[in-house]
């Protein structure tokens, strides 16, 4: 339990240094819409990729 309380902490942390005012994503959502800007940070970005890596253990932690 511990562990994904710190996990969670992490994902925290990442999208407040570099997701919440991220002018990549605001100027796809923008140009492109927001699947788009979405997929972007998915499969294009190498912070939506550590974020995934996170999401995914906590999903095998549940
Ligand atoms: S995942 Fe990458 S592109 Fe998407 S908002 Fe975060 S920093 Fe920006």
């Amino acid at each position: 339990m511990i562990n994904r309380k710190k996990i969670l902490m992490e994902v925290g942390d990442i999208l407040d240094t570099y997701c919440t005012d991220c002018l990549v994503k605001q100027s796809l959502r923008k140009d492109y819409g927001k699947t788009h800007a979405q997929s972007f940070c998915i499969s294009g970005c190498t912070v939506g990729a550590e974020i995934k890596k996170l999401g995914d253990q906590l999903v095998e932690r549940k």
